[in-house]
């Protein structure tokens, strides 16, 4: 039976002892009445419905699937009464307006809410995760009146939301998209086309469904600056049903709970939002949401594969310690003892709080980027997370997957078969590192938009935050070089991209892969480095907690010693430039 228990403590550590998140809130009017009993009591009662609702779900929920018939998707059994006491719990609506329903939670909240819910059970969650980034999109550039009469049902998860831009031939490169809208009266214009892959598409969970739709105007330009947005609901105001339907469903290798729909829109009434031609614009408000999203899947992964692969390790006893001291009276010692078994747990655990740290610091420069009265700290987080999206949405997930595979060798051949739930895990998590944009996309958008042709302007931004906290002394002095070194490499493969790109086209795309793993990298050590100190000033206060202050400080350490080496490895890479990938012909392949 996998096991799973929501990381209150950690969350706690990273909002509170790490970044100060109480006097960051206090700081804001729009977050003034957040306080650390709040977010405390947000967490713990989000933690005890993802244990007890989610969590009983996911197996069999894998195991049953969705179910097509006739244009009707049935979810597995349990989860409309999942979704509904999830829904009535005001969760769908956490970070939402609160003008017209929402609870206006910061991000740097909301995401580690998502993480809990997305480890326990990422196909029932991605049904109100949708509509959460649905809500978004329409609260930023809805009209007044379509706010009015969406967002209270959105945040009350009586209807939900899509995000429909993938069609048969349009996945990447969305500028290649079909779906029609024609003019069909004043307000509305008629829909015709087939979207595919749409989660949540059709599903027996709310009452009605808004589907966001990017569609082409008879006279828009070829390409992506051709693209508007539209508004489609399944039931019109008089009950009747608009003309789009859920033509099938996938059959895939992971989350069999979600149902993932091809969309046929037959003159469906669509309503448009924002300017005509500028729909990717406004799309991306909700694409930008649901990456961070996407990445808090990856990264709740790894954590219930960490937690399920480490409980095993305890009891399973397998060969004898190294150290003769540390042998039991058995014939056998748990796995735990196994420097192997540790290098495989140490990693997991050491990308997770990694990426727990990140996430939150991620959801406060999105906070600040709204929120800060002052106009120079709103443009520099808004850079920042530009920059950093990306980053968050490929390393969560790429790790998030790596750490599902690491806890399935851990169990060894029990890990490949289905009884202990690893095998889901995995199958789960690989998704997250293709949808809301490959990872390949995700690298190019951070080598070659955000740092190629910004020039490396953002890329400074990022390391004089890290660079200000080596000179403050903040970084513990034997972590101190190492960061410093990968700060440097950092900053040598930004000035290579930007000066390469100039002359070779090919360098950004070249470099992306390895210059996102890169800043991923970079940036858990910098966060590793800044709670090995958080935690050794605990440890000096003798303010308790001592295994958890202890244990935060080893882990550190290992990911400075263990995984930061990777650096130089990526820097080689990267500045090996393009040619050993350009040098061989389509024929020779
Ligand atoms: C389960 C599931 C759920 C989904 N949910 C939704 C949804 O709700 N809404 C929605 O609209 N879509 C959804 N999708 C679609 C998903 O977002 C796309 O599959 C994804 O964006 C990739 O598009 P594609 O599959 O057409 O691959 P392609 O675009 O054909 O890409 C194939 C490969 O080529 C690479 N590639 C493509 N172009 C470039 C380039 N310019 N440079 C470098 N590499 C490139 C890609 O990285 C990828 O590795 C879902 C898909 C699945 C499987």
């Amino acid at each position: 039976m996998p096991v799973y228990t929501a990381p209150r403590r950690d969350l706690a550590f990273v909002l509170f002892d790490l970044f100060g998140a109480d006097k960051l809130w206090s700081a804001m009017k729009a977050t003034a009445e957040v306080d650390r009993d709040l977010a405390e009591a947000i967490i713990d009662a989000g933690g005890k419905l993802a244990e007890s609702a989610f969590l009983p779900l996911n197996a069999s929920g894998d195991a049953e699937g969705c179910r097509f018939d006739s244009g009707t998707v049935t979810t597995p059994e349990g989860f409309r009464d999942a979704y509904r006491t999830y829904s009535e719990g005001g969760w769908v609506g956490l970070g939402g307006d609160p003008e017209h329903g929402g609870q206006g939670m910061p991000k740097m909240l909301t995401v580690a809410v998502e993480e809990m819910f997305f480890a326990t059970n990422p196909s029932l969650y991605l049904y109100p995760v949708l509509s959460a980034g649905a809500a978004l999109l329409i609260a930023s550039h809805g009209s007044q009146a379509m706010k009015k009469r969406w967002l209270p049902e959105m945040y009350a998860g009586t209807t939900s939301g899509t995000m429909c831009l993938t069609e048969p031939h349009a996945g990447s490169d969305l500028g290649l998209l079909r779906t029609r809208a024609e003019p069909l009266d004043n307000e509305c214009h008629a829909l015709t086309g087939t979207k595919i892959f749409i989660t949540g598409g059709e599903h027996d969970l709310a009452d009605n469904i808004v589907h966001l739709v990017l569609a082409r105007l008879p006279d828009a330009p070829e390409g992506s600056k051709g693209i508007s947005l539209f508004l489609v609901p399944k039931f019109l105001e008089d009950g009747t049903r608009n003309a789009v339907t859920a033509g099938s469903i996938e059959h895939k290798m992971g989350i069999r709970g979600s149902a993932t729909c091809v969309l046929n829109f037959d003159g469906a009434r669509a309503w448009m939002i924002g300017e005509p031609n500028r729909g990717l614009a406004c799309m991306f408000t909700m694409m930008n949401y649901e990456r961070l999203s996407i990445g808090m899947q990856g990264l709740g992964a790894g954590e219930i594969a960490y937690q399920n692969a480490l409980a095993y390790a305890r009891e399973r006893v397998q060969g004898r310690a190294p150290i003769a001291e540390e042998r039991g009276e058995g014939a056998a010692d748990p796995l735990l003892v196994h420097p192997d078994v540790r290098r495989l747990l140490l990693t997991q655990k050491a990308y997770n709080e990694g990426g727990r740290a990140f996430s939150a610091f991620v959801g406060l420069q999105l906070d600040l980027s709204k929120y800060a009265d002052d106009e120079n700290e709103a443009r520099r987080a808004a850079d920042l997370v530009a920059f950093l999206t990306p980053v968050a949405k490929a390393y969560f997930t790429d790790r998030g997957f790596d750490g599902c595979v690491l806890a399935q060798q851990v169990l060894g051949g029990h890990g490949y078969v289905a009884e202990w739930g690893i095998e889901q895990y995995v199958r789960d998590a690989r998704i997250a590192q293709i949808y809301e944009g490959t990872n390949g996309i995700q690298a190019m958008d951070l080598a070659e938009r955000k740092t190629a042709r910004d020039g490396g302007r953002m890329a400074q931004a990022y390391m004089e935050g890290m660079a200000a906290f080596i000179a403050d002394q903040r970084c513990p002095e034997r972590l101190r070089p190492g960061l410093e070194e990968a700060l440097e490499l950092f900053s040598r493969c930004t000035r290579f991209i930007v000066d390469g790109a100039k002359k070779d086209p090919a360098l950004p795309g070249s470099a992306a892969a390895d210059y996102l793993e890169l800043t991923g990298l970079l940036s858990y050590a910098w966060l590793w480095a800044w709670m090995v100190g958080v935690a050794e000033g605990k440890l000096a206060e003798g303010s308790g907690e001592e295994a958890f202050m202890r244990g935060k400080v080893a882990t550190g350490e290992f990911f400075h010693a263990r995984l930061l080496p990777m650096a130089g490895v990526l820097a080689r890479r990267i500045e090996s430039g393009s040619e050993p990938l350009l040098a061989i012909s389509a024929e020779q392949f």
